[in-house]
């Protein structure tokens, strides 16, 4: 007899906590995520799924096969995440009281608990699931671990450019605090050049100060750009933030002749790049109506770490029929109805959604401990989170 989801999850319990343990144990920052990705591959073959390996990024891609003629589910998870700054014991992967942190009950402490190791580790173990139980699916289950999110998204790109890695719907394991998203803002990167005149510090008169010119400018994008960027009934409010400053030549000793500063902007449709190209440009003239001296330009920002810009997405419930149907499988699970939201930050979803196919998002964890000293995951929601990705296999795969 095939067991309830939620029995097979109890009996199995301190198997997945520890599996999940055992991956933040395995320091993965971006760049580096090659012994992790062997180790979500051997999970994988431990849980009995038919394909499992690593490409030289370290993206580990798992297939459950299905029997033939059903759609495909291909979940998607990340297993790089960002310095671990001032956490205490980042790797420890310790059980805990959350109290501490203001999640009480039992949490599992350390970097990329949720952002995004559970939502990995609760991938895998629905797999195992799937096969210990000799559930036969028509669609194959497909899990994708892949490296370097946090920095642009190359792990993803790689497994579906070169293996073309894909399936009809795509599941963002990303932290949804238990609710479901379906999509998120776009991302604009823009920097601004601002040019002076250099001279001896010694004598500022004789030259122009072009950081100077550049904080009149910024205070300009806090008071009279910021605060009237439009809000979307959709994706809610597009965000910008000034979030680095560079001066040359660069010297103690030098007023300097040039400044650029970057511009991060989280948009929404209503707030298209030529929208925001054409506000700088505007207060730009402004300022140098009021200021003669003040010399500056609009530039496309220069790729950093990977991150450029791009469009958000949205799946439309009225078009994918399966935001209803993993609404259904979530409240069956949890007992009550899921919200429909979005993310505040950018996921890999974009690059399944860009070709068309139907992207949502569930995982484990609140989205506000992600990048943070405190990262944490309840270990409830973890849990809750096999099941739910276990019966949604079941339900688009059948
Ligand atoms: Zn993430």
């Amino acid at each position: 007899m095939v067991s309830s989801v939620s029995d097979w999850v109890k009996d199995h319990r301190n198997e997945a906590v520890k599996l999940l343990q055992e991956l933040i144990r395995i320091p993965s920052p971006s760049g580096h995520e090659k012994a992790c990705g062997e180790k979500v591959a051997e999970a994988m073959r431990v849980a009995g799924f038919d394909v499992a390996r690593v490409d030289a990024l370290g993206d580990a891609m798992g297939v459950l096969k299905g029997s033939g003629g059903g759609r495909s589910l291909l979940m998607n998870g990340h297993i790089d995440h960002v310095p671990t700054a001032d956490m205490i014991e980042p790797y420890s992967g310790r059980l805990m009281d959350g109290s501490p942190f203001g999640s009480p009950g039992e949490v599992v402490y350390g970097r990329a608990a949720c952002d995004m190791k559970a939502g990995v580790a609760a991938m895998v173990m629905a797999g195992a699931y799937l096969r210990d139980e000799g559930i036969l699916l028509k669609g194959d289950y497909k899990v994708a671990a892949v490296a370097q999110e946090e920095v642009g998204g190359a792990g993803t790109m790689s497994t579906i450019e070169r293996d073309q890695f894909l399936a009809d719907v795509v599941l963002i394991g990303e932290a949804t605090n238990m609710d479901l998203c379906l999509g998120h803002r776009g991302s604009m990167k823009m920097s601004v050049v601002i040019r002076g005149r250099s001279c001896h510090a010694s004598a500022p008169e004789r030259g122009i100060n072009a950081l100077y010119k550049a904080t009149d400018l910024v205070t300009i994008i806090r008071n009279d750009l910021i605060p009237h960027i439009p809000a979307d009934p959709l994706y809610g409010k597009s965000s910008l933030a000034i979030t680095m400053i560079e001066v040359k030549p660069g010297a103690f000793n030098v007023v300097p002749e040039e400044c650029r500063f970057y511009i991060d902007c989280r948009n929404t449709p209503n707030y298209p790049a030529e929208q925001l190209y054409s506000d700088l440009q505007s207060l730009i003239k402004s300022q140098s109506m009021k200021d003669p001296e003040f010399n500056a330009g609009v530039l496309p920002t220069p790729l950093i770490n990977g991150q450029k810009s791009f469009t958000g997405f949205y799946t439309d419930p009225k078009k994918f029929p399966v935001v209803k149907e993993a609404e259904n499988v979530i409240e069956n699970v949890l007992g009550k109805m899921p919200t429909r939201k979005t993310w505040t930050f950018a996921t890999d979803g974009r690059l399944y959604s860009w070709l068309g196919i139907p992207v949502i998002g569930f995982g484990p964890g609140d989205e506000r401990s992600a990048h943070t000293a405190i990262e944490h995951v309840k270990v409830d929601d973890f849990l809750k989170t096999i099941e739910v990705y276990a019966s949604l296999a079941q339900k688009v795969c059948a």
